[in-house]
C-alpha cells in the first residue's frame, strides 16, 4: 500500500532582515564574547597572596568542621526519639471507661488520598456494646505499604478516635503483614479501663463521652463484665493490663522483625 502520510515539510530558514547585523553565536567549547564595551565588573581582583592561596581555600570548610561535635546518629543502635508532632503509626483511642472511641464511619478512608484504609461499621448491641452510640468499627486496616503518613486520616476523624503515634520503626517480613488489623492499632487499656465491650456508663449519651464526662468505669460495668467475662483480665483482682495489651498478630511480627533487623543493624 502507498505511504498515505503527507511529507513534512522543513521551516524555512531564517534568513535576516535586509540590514540588520547578527551576532554570531559561539560553538561548543568556545568562549562567550566579551563584555561589551563600558562594563566594570563588581568583582575586586586578588591579590598575589589570595591567588597562591586560592586552590586550597576550599578546604577550609573541610578542616573547620572536623573539630566541630558530630551531628549523626547512630541509628539503630542509638534510636533518637522524633519530634513530638512526628506523623508515626496510628493507634485507636479509647475513652476512660475502655470503650472504644471508633464509630465506624469511614470519614478517614474517605479523606485517604492513597486509599490506604478500610473500615466496616456494624451496630453496638447491649450484649456488645464497644463504643458509646449506635455504632463501632467492626473491621479496621491500614495498609502500610500505601500509607503516606499526610495524617489526613485524623483530621477526618469525628470522634479523636485515630490519631498517629511517634512510632516509625514499621517493617514487616511479607506483604500482608504490613497491613496492620483493629486488634494491631488499638490503644493499650490504662488504669480504670475495663476491656470493651461492656454497657455505657449508667445514665450517660455519646456526647457525655465526647465531651469528657465519664473519667473511669463504674460499679456497674464492672459487675457487668464480672457477670459476662469473669476471667477477664482487666477486672478488680484480674490478670491485670499487662496480661490484657497483648499486641496483635501482625504488630507482634512486626516489632519482632524491626528487633532482628536492629539487632543486625547494631553487629
Ligand atoms: S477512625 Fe474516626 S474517621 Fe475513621 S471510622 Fe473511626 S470514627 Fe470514623
Amino acid at each position: 500500500m502507498a505511504d498515505q502520510r503527507k511529507p513534512v515539510r522543513k521551516p524555512a530558514a531564517q534568513t535576516p532582515a535586509k540590514g540588520k547585523a547578527v551576532a554570531p553565536r559561539p560553538r561548543t567549547g568556545e568562549v562567550a564574547a566579551p563584555e561589551p564595551e563600558g562594563y566594570t565588573s563588581l568583582i575586586e581582583p586578588r591579590g598575589a597572596v589570595s591567588d597562591f592561596l586560592a586552590p586550597v581555600g576550599g578546604f577550609g570548610v573541610t578542616l573547620s568542621n572536623m573539630f566541630r561535635p558530630t551531628v549523626t546518629e547512630q541509628y539503630p543502635s542509638e534510636k533518637v526519639p522524633a519530634k513530638p508532632r512526628y506523623h508515626g503509626r496510628h493507634q485507636l483511642n479509647r475513652y476512660a471507661d475502655g470503650l472504644e472511641k471508633c464509630i465506624g464511619c469511614e470519614l478517614c478512608a474517605w479523606a485517604c488520598p492513597a486509599d490506604a484504609i478500610y473500615v466496616e461499621g456494624a451496630d453496638n448491641t447491649p450484649d456488645n456494646q464497644r463504643s458509646p452510640g449506635e455504632r463501632y468499627g467492626s473491621v479496621y486496616q491500614i495498609n502500610y505499604l500505601r500509607c503516606i503518613f499526610c495524617g489526613l486520616c485524623i483530621e477526618a476523624c469525628p470522634t479523636r478516635a485515630l490519631t498517629m503515634t511517634n512510632e516509625y520503626e514499621l517493617a514487616g517480613p511479607t506483604r500482608a503483614g504490613m497491613i496492620w488489623e483493629k486488634e494491631d492499632l488499638l490503644a493499650p487499656l490504662r488504669s480504670g479501663m475495663l476491656q470493651a465491650p461492656h454497657p455505657m456508663v449508667e445514665g450517660t449519651t455519646d456526647t457525655d463521652y465526647y465531651r469528657g464526662e465519664v473519667t473511669s468505669s463504674t460499679p456497674a460495668q464492672v459487675a457487668w463484665v464480672q457477670e459476662h467475662r469473669p476471667e477477664d483480665p482487666t477486672l478488680p483482682g484480674g490478670a491485670g493490663l499487662d496480661a490484657a495489651n497483648v499486641p496483635g498478630p501482625t504488630a507482634a511480627v512486626m516489632a519482632a522483625t524491626v528487633a532482628a533487623a536492629t539487632k543486625q543493624g547494631t553487629r
